[in-house]
């Protein structure tokens, strides 16, 4: 029905944020959502000084991301960078705010979560960060949906399903970003060039859980 996988290139910066061990776990959790949507990601470790237009950019930083003017009352777990409306570049997330809410979702006791140990919850919940930013760099603005791994904040339905290796995008959600990358694929000059540091358009402010 999908017909043959797309393939997207990701290049990760991880600037010491993440350990190998939290990022690998991650890094196959997004995979098989984005794989259900008949999208297959190819991870490359970032060279210094080197930009792949052609490329998804996913920068890991430690810490927790600055204000900026956002409503929220919290730091967010990531946000995307759309370049004017066309085709965006990099994903921002924050690990120090993947760790809190790692943390969080234990001493508040989300249901079932509160029984899964911490080496679960971490790469759990750092995936879904990664899907949905990842996502926002091909879907662009206004692709929040309630509910689910798009929504606005951290779903613990999400979480849980990163953890049983059952997260997804929905239908509509996998038709469009199959849809994009086709776009993509077919416009001549590839992934719009985004320098590394030029701050842009910050679309997407994915909060922490919900109360
Ligand atoms: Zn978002």
């Amino acid at each position: 029905m999908l017909g043959a996988l797309l393939a997207v290139s990701v290049l990760v910066h991880n600037q010491d944020a993440v350990s190998p061990q939290v990022l690998e776990k991650s890094m196959q959790i997004a995979e098989k959502a984005f794989r259900s949507a008949g999208i297959r990601m190819q991870w490359r470790t970032a060279q210094p000084d080197v930009f792949d237009a052609d490329a998804l950019h996913l920068a890991l930083l430690p810490g927790m991301a600055g204000r900026r003017g956002f409503e929220s009352t919290s730091p967010d777990a990531g946000h995307a960078i759309l370049v004017q409306e066309g085709f965006a570049t990099m994903a921002r997330v924050f690990f120090g705010k993947v760790e809190e809410l790692s943390f969080d979702y234990h001493a508040r006791g989300y249901g079932t979560l509160a029984a899964i140990p911490l080496s679960a919850t971490q790469p759990a919940i750092l995936a879904v960060v990664v899907a949905h930013e990842l996502a926002h760099l091909l879907l662009g603005r206004n692709s929040h949906k309630p509910g689910g791994l798009m929504d606005r904040s951290i779903q613990s339905e999400s979480v849980l399903a990163a953890i049983t290796g059952k997260l997804a995008f929905d239908a509509g959600q996998a038709a469009d970003l199959r849809f994009e990358i086709m776009a993509r694929q077919l416009h001549s000059g590839g992934f719009e060039s985004l320098p590394l540091r030029t701050p842009g358009i910050l679309e997407c402010d994915l909060a922490g859980s919900s109360e």
